[in-house]
Parts: C-alpha cells; sequence; structure tokens
C-alpha cells in the first residue's frame, strides 16, 4: 500500500534499525522503546489490523512467532522471556494501519498492560 508507513519500512523507503527479515516477515527496532528489547514484527503483505486476518492470508501470524523464537535467541532475551502485543483498532491502542506485533523484553514486564 503506497501510503502507509510501514510498507514504506518494507520497501526500505523510510529507514529502520532491521534486526531479522525473511520472505515474509520483517522485523525492526521500535523508534520509541517501551523496553531494553523493543522490536515490531509485520508481515511483508499489508494488513491493515488483527480484525483483517482470514482463512487465506492468517498463516503470517505463525510466520511471525517463528521469527520471534529466532529474534529473542538474537537478542539474548530467550531464556527470561518475552512478550508479544498486538495492539488492535483505536480501543486497543493502534496507531499504525498495517498489522504489526511488538515483542518486548529485557526487564521483567508488569501485568495488567495499560
Ligand atoms: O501498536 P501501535 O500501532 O501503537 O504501534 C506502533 C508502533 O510503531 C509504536 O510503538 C511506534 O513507536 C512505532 N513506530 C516506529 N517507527 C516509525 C513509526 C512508528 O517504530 N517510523
Amino acid at each position: 500500500m503506497s501510503d502507509c508507513l510501514f510498507c514504506k519500512i518494507i520497501n526500505k523507503e523510510i529507514p529502520s534499525e532491521i534486526v531479522y527479515e525473511d520472505e515474509f516477515v520483517l522485523a525492526f527496532k521500535d523508534i520509541s522503546p517501551q523496553a531494553p528489547a523493543h522490536v515490531l514484527i509485520i508481515p511483508k503483505t499489508h494488513i491493515a489490523s488483527a480484525m483483517e486476518l482470514n482463512e487465506q492470508n492468517a498463516e503470517i501470524v505463525s510466520k511471525v512467532f517463528l521469527a520471534a523464537g529466532k529474534i529473542a535467541k538474537q537478542l539474548g532475551i530467550d531464556k527470561n522471556g518475552f512478550r508479544i502485543v498486538n495492539n488492535c483498532g483505536e480501543d486497543g491502542g493502534q496507531t499504525v494501519g498495517h498489522l504489526h506485533f511488538h515483542m518486548l523484553g529485557g526487564r521483567n514486564l508488569g501485568w495488567p498492560p495499560g
């Protein structure tokens, strides 16, 4: 999608600190980190939100989680653990209309989230 911020990051039109990339997903450091490790994992195809997942495209979610395991090892947060969060819609706090999963780690994370 031409006016999507994360599609522009995927196409390298906007710079980002990429930590992982494969055929299906891209992961890059969040510009405003909320934990010592804060990475966004996004599908390379444009999907607006979790509400846009369906039988045809939902397989991408498994690709995201497979990437997460590799990224956790790479960032050294596999032993102590991490959290993966998807904000969906206005009440969920979603601000960018391209499906993304926050991967947070490197400190003890509180629960419940705000
Ligand atoms: O879940 P939500 O939509 O609020 O998350 C969007 C995330 O994208 C924010 O954490 C924000 O810091 C991040 N972001 C980024 N690089 C940009 C624009 C936004 O990492 N250029």
